[in-house]
């Protein structure tokens, strides 16, 4: 199982292009990366220069498709962690909740330093975030930012219910702008799964928007095609990443 999963050329090449993405705008010490079996210093800046935003989210489809089937990569994340010591090259980063069940290396099937990780609770962006993502893509050179909420997501159920709990009131609070601009006609409330559903992607939607209007750095690399902001939606029953783009 393992050989004929290393042997496959598709996920070889799909690794290629990944550990080379980040080559020409990596963070850390260059070069000093490579050395795992699915790390390659041999790819030419002809296939490097291959990778665009769209081939990255491809990656991340097809990273899904593989978790989802229940045929994941094998890894040896102790020589990916080695690898990487020295240097990261993440092609994206990826902003979702905190929620234990929506992990995004384990649902998109990466490895270790492949994507920077941002996690808050309702996947809502305050200025933080806003400058790791900047961090992500101008400093580090990663291509995507995307967005994933996901179902019966608690925070979003939290937000129509009103809770107030310590920092949670405030964090709660700007959900509330995706619960005002749901358009739902059935019944609006945290025990409606369908409802929250709803808020959920309205909310995913909402905080691509406000990455696009309070972050000039990645808008301005947004509009000159260097990277691109979608947002996702993961299925907690599925599995399934629903790219929203
Ligand atoms: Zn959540």
């Amino acid at each position: 199982m393992q050989h004929s999963q290393l042997s496959d050329a598709r996920d070889r090449f799909d690794r290629r292009a990944f550990c080379k993405a980040g080559v020409a705008t990596a963070v850390g010490l260059a070069g000093a990366s490579f050395g795992s079996p699915f790390a390659y210093a041999d790819l030419t800046q002809e296939q490097r220069d291959k990778m665009t935003p769209d081939e990255i989210l491809q990656q991340m489809k097809a990273g899904n498709e593989r978790f989802r089937s229940g045929k994941p990569l094998h890894r040896d994340l102790m020589r990916e962690a080695q690898a990487t010591a020295k240097g990261q090259y993440p092609a994206a980063i990826v902003f979702g909740c905190v929620d234990s069940r929506a992990p995004a290396e384990l649902i998109l099937d990466f490895g270790i330093g492949y994507i920077f990780s941002g996690r808050v609770a309702g996947n809502v962006a305050d200025e933080d975030i806003l400058g790791s993502m900047e961090f992500a893509c101008k400093a580090a050179g990663s291509k995507v930012v995307l967005v994933m909420g996901h179902t019966a997501c608690g925070a979003i159920k939290g937000a129509i219910d009103g809770v107030q709990l310590g920092n949670l009131t405030a964090l709660l609070a700007k959900v509330r702008p995706a619960i005002e601009a749901t358009r739902y006609t059935g019944e609006r409330s945290a025990k409606n799964y369908e409802f929250v559903d709803a808020v959920a992607r309205k909310n995913v939607s909402l905080t691509v928007t406000n990455i696009r209007e309070r972050s000039a750095v990645l808008r301005d690399l947004e509009s000159t095609g260097s990277i691109k902001i979608a947002g996702s939606m993961y299925n907690l029953e599925t599995g399934v990443v629903e790219f929203l783009v």
